[in-house]
């Protein structure tokens, strides 16, 4: 077991050892973990993995772990449903939800990346793990941390919404509520990280962390019965799950696992938080950090730390972005749960929302293949609904007032 080479800079390609290091001491880019791609072909194939357990450690040869995971052993292989309800509404033909809104164990996106990162800093022999979060992170990290039974710390906005917060608390971990944005919350997690021997996943182990990510493609190549989606629609926020979708399907064809890979990526962020969709709409690769005000707030992270990725993986795949503002945010999750009978979070309502837009506006085309990425569930993020659905209908407990409301309606 074991296929990784090191680490090796992103930009100027200097390498590194496999340890827990994020930065070029050289040029500053960000490290990635680099895999001896010859030795895995001899090994993966379609038919072997099709054999294995339905988690994300079938594809373990191409996470960064030396050993055995000590968590996640469930997590992943969530379904990729085929929404034709939706796609009749959208008017398109053939649409997919790929659904991490029932990940195990924290229902989110973010299981995938935990399992891999807190294995890993499990191996390089932490006993405490943080992270700066924006709420689904929290809630991953602590639960994993709990079943990997280490310390753990996490930091997260202290306006969170409070399914998040609860989430996290229940089991068992300190939650640092700061009273700032996401960006501030980060920053001052990096000053901490070097301060403190902690792992702290999404800083000095997000090389590990992000390879996580490229389990939601690899599921989805395998469930479409090893073909890419012509287009894929994905949520940013520090922009890590985008870029690593394209990393993931280029890595399939190295592997002779597929062949051609024409998907185009798009980018879909809150309105109100959407560096990387306006650097898309400008054609400029500088992103500018903003503000964040949307209510996606697993979304609100105004300087993202892979901005640049994700529009270089947008523009380089002939893809586009756009944005969704908080209503429109909110009519995506009521439609895809009265469609599809999924209750997405906020971040959810945006990949929808976003979808919808740019399929009225003809940039993704009718009749081809679409994959809508849900990341995250509705249970977490009611506040975002309050006031804006039905009430229950009341009744007294006999017959008679029951068969009113039912004729009346
Ligand atoms: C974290 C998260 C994402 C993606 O985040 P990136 O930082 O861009 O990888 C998407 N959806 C939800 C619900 C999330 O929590
Ligand atoms: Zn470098």
């Amino acid at each position: 077991m074991g296929y990784v080479r090191g680490l090796k800079c992103r930009e100027c390609e200097r390498k590194y050892p496999a340890e827990p290091l994020y930065v070029c001491e050289y040029c500053f880019g960000p490290l990635e973990v680099d895999y001896d791609y010859e030795g895995i072909k001899n090994v993966l194939s379609r038919d072997v993995l099709t054999s294995r357990a339905e988690n994300i450690w079938r594809y373990r040869e191409l996470l960064p772990i030396d050993g055995n995971p000590i968590v996640g052993l469930q997590s992943g292989w969530t379904p990729l449903i085929r929404a034709d309800n939706l796609a009749g509404e959208l008017g398109v033909k053939e649409l997919y939800v790929k659904d991490d809104s029932v990940c195990h164990p924290t229902l989110s996106f973010k299981d995938r990346v935990v399992s891999v990162a807190i294995s890993k800093a499990a191996e390089f022999g932490f006993d405490t793990v943080a992270c700066a979060s924006t709420g689904n992170l929290a809630n991953s990290v602590s639960a994993q941390a709990a079943k990997a039974k280490m310390k753990c710390f996490v930091f997260i906005p202290a306006d969170l919404e409070s399914g998040k917060i609860i989430a996290a608390i229940i089991y068992g971990p300190n939650v640092v509520a700061v009273e700032g944005n996401y960006d501030e919350v980060n920053r001052l997690c990096t000053e901490i990280t070097n301060k403190h021997k902690w792992a702290f996943v999404n800083i000095n182990i997000r090389p590990y962390y992000a390879e996580g990510s490229k389990t939601y493609i690899y599921e989805i190549i395998e469930q479409l019965g090893w073909k890419v989606p012509q287009h894929i629609v994905v949520p940013v926020a520090g922009g890590s799950l985008i870029s690593k979708i394209r990393k993931g399907m280029v890595e399939f064809q190295k592997l002779g696992l597929i062949k051609n890979i024409d998907t185009k990526i798009y980018a879909a962020q809150g309105q109100g938080c959407a560096p990387v969709v306006t650097a898309i709409k400008q054609k400029s690769e500088i992103i500018k950090p903003v503000k964040p005000r949307t209510i996606a707030k697993s979304l609100a992270i105004g300087n993202p730390a892979d901005g640049y990725y994700a529009y270089k993986t947008v523009t380089d795949s002939g893809g586009w972005a756009d944005e969704a503002t908080d209503d429109e945010i909110v009519e995506g999750i009521k439609l895809l749960a009265r469609t599809e009978g999924i209750f997405t979070e906020t971040a959810g309502g945006v990949t929808v929302a976003v979808a919808k837009k740019l399929i009225e506006q003809g940039v993704i085309p009718k009749d081809e293949s679409i994959v809508i990425c849900i990341t995250g569930n509705g249970l977490k993020t009611q506040e975002a609904l309050a006031g804006r659905i039905r009430q229950p209908v009341k009744i007294k407990p006999n017959i008679d007032s029951f068969e009113k409301i039912v004729h009346e309606k």
